[in-house]
């Protein structure tokens, strides 16, 4: 470094036309600014610096760079390995991009890089209109897009990038670019997927669908009929409709409404639905699998709009509590994976520890493995072993679970995983993650960021570097 001040005292000295808040150890509201979802990443950044508009993003970048501080950027902070934060380096806090603009005639929404989805789910819920995005509202659309995005809405309109039509971006020269099919179509594609490795993104566009109430929420059955609701499960989703998409896990019923109070705490499987369509037509397309499995404890499924199914899962899992989180894709549930998952997923170590099995067939399969860096289109499901809990002293059992399940699970899976779900795990896991996309990656890497300066993520290396 540079200076002998203090990275936050001479970011305020150096940066006199930065818009936002300049945050650093010193400061009363620092403890709160370093906070990110997962409690079990405890970072200490040098300076926070949260951007108002691209202008502070580039900056902010300009000042880590010149001053050799480690770069790290933050959209809506829920990254499990925690690579929205970094120790003694510069965060570039986004959360003050929230500006979100619908177009109801082009069918479009507008929306900054610091957005949450239910934010923008609200916005565009008004009009009738949604884009895929997750299952929890509280989610970041910059990590969530950039890593790929999987969501409800997948099997029907694809993956978040799906979505994407075009991208601003501060790049780490400092400068500010669009990205689309039409400009900078390399870094366009490599965004698709490849995570905060090529720039920061400052506003995104994507095209929305007519989305107003759809049929959803949960089934669920008792854990001992694991086995058999998997294997209908995998028989039955890949044949059913686009407009039907559901996502198998297991849970422990909350002790809370809307659930059952006889159920409560008890150890469940389930699917948790979404149709897009009608009420009747949900009740035809869900009919072969429920005719095929013993009777749910509970079947919660039912009309509602679509951002309401967003946040049904928001209040189970707040942030601040410890996650340890696999991942791999899956293409097959063969026999001996069916009996596994009934083994682990019946003794989560703590409530909230679940595996989930979210779809990407359907219209996500309509996209070539090469047409975007997100490689695995061939996969039919993203598997992911979370395990969850707000008492730090658990904090090794969760992820001994995590642990154990997938690994029992891996030689089951397709080799890589999805990049969004996994933990800080190597080189040859983000490798294997982006399997032959990962050379093309590479290059886009070197046109925009030769030096890594964008290192905090599931990195991709520089070509030649
Ligand atoms: C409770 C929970 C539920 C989830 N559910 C889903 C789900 O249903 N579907 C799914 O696909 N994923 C899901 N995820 C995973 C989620 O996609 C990743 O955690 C993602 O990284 C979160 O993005 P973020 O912006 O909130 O995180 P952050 O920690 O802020 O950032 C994550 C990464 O993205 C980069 N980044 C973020 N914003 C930008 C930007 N604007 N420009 C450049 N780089 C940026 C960061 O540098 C960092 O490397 C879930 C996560 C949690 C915690």
């Amino acid at each position: 470094m540079s200076t002998t001040v203090a990275p936050a005292q001479a970011a305020r000295q150096q940066l006199s036309h930065f818009q936002g808040p300049l945050i650093g150890p010193e400061d009363g509201d620092y403890e709160q600014a370093r906070a990110v979802y997962n409690a079990m990443i405890d970072r200490r950044p040098a300076l926070i610096a949260r951007a108002a508009d691209a202008a502070d993003v580039a900056a902010a970048i300009g000042f880590a760079r010149e001053h050799g501080l480690t770069l790290a950027v933050r959209g809506g902070a829920h990254n499990g390995a925690g690579l929205g934060t970094v120790d003694d380096g510069v965060v570039i806090d986004l959360s003050l991009l929230k500006h979100i603009a619908v177009d109801p005639n082009a069918r479009t929404v507008r929306v900054g890089g610091g957005c949450t989805w239910g934010e923008v789910d609200r916005a565009t819920g008004e009009h009738g209109l949604a884009t895929p995005s997750g299952i929890i509202s509280t989610t970041g659309v910059g990590g969530l897009t950039l890593g790929g995005g999987l969501g409800y809405l997948t099997r029907r309109f694809g993956l978040t990038i799906d979505n994407l039509l075009e991208a601003e971006l501060v790049l780490a020269s400092g400068e500010q670019v669009r990205a689309s099919a039409q400009e900078h179509p390399d870094l366009f594609w490599a965004i698709r997927g490849g995570g905060g490795n090529f720039g920061v993104v400052s506003s995104f566009l994507f095209r929305t669908h007519e989305v107003g109430t759809i049929v959803g929420g949960p089934s669920f059955w008792p854990v001992e009929d694991a086995a058999e609701v998997m294997s209908a499960y995998r028989e039955f989703l890949p044949g059913a409709p686009r407009e039907l998409s559901g996502f198998f896990a297991f849970h422990t019923v909350p002790p809370a409404p809307p659930f059952p109070e006889e159920i409560h705490l008890r150890q469940v499987c389930g699917i948790v639905w979404c149709y897009v369509g009608s009420e009747e037509h949900a009740r035809e397309a869900l009919a072969p699998l429920l005719e095929s499995v013993p009777e749910p404890l509970m079947h919660g499924v039912q009309p509602m709009p679509h951002a309401m199914l967003q946040g049904m899962f928001d209040g189970l899992y707040p942030p601040g509590h410890q996650w340890y989180w696999r991942a791999d894709f899956v293409s097959e549930i063969p026999d001996e994976a069916v009996q596994l998952h009934a083994r682990f997923g019946s003794q989560p170590p703590s409530m909230q520890s679940t595996m989930h099995l979210y779809p990407i067939d359907g219209a996500a399969h309509d996209v070539a493995p090469s047409d975007t860096a997100w490689s695995y289109r061939d996969a039919n499901w993203a598997a992911v072993f979370a395990g969850v809990d707000a008492d730090p002293a658990n904090a090794d059992a969760i992820r001994r679970w995590s642990l154990d399940y997938q690994e029992a699970l891996h030689p089951y899976s397709a080799g890589g995983a999805y990049v969004n779900m996994m933990m800080d795990e190597g080189e040859e896991r983000v490798r294997a993650s982006y399997r032959e996309n990962y050379h093309r990656l590479a290059q886009v890497k070197r046109s925009y960021d030769p030096e890594n300066v964008f290192r905090v993520n599931q990195n991709i290396r520089p070509a030649g570097a």
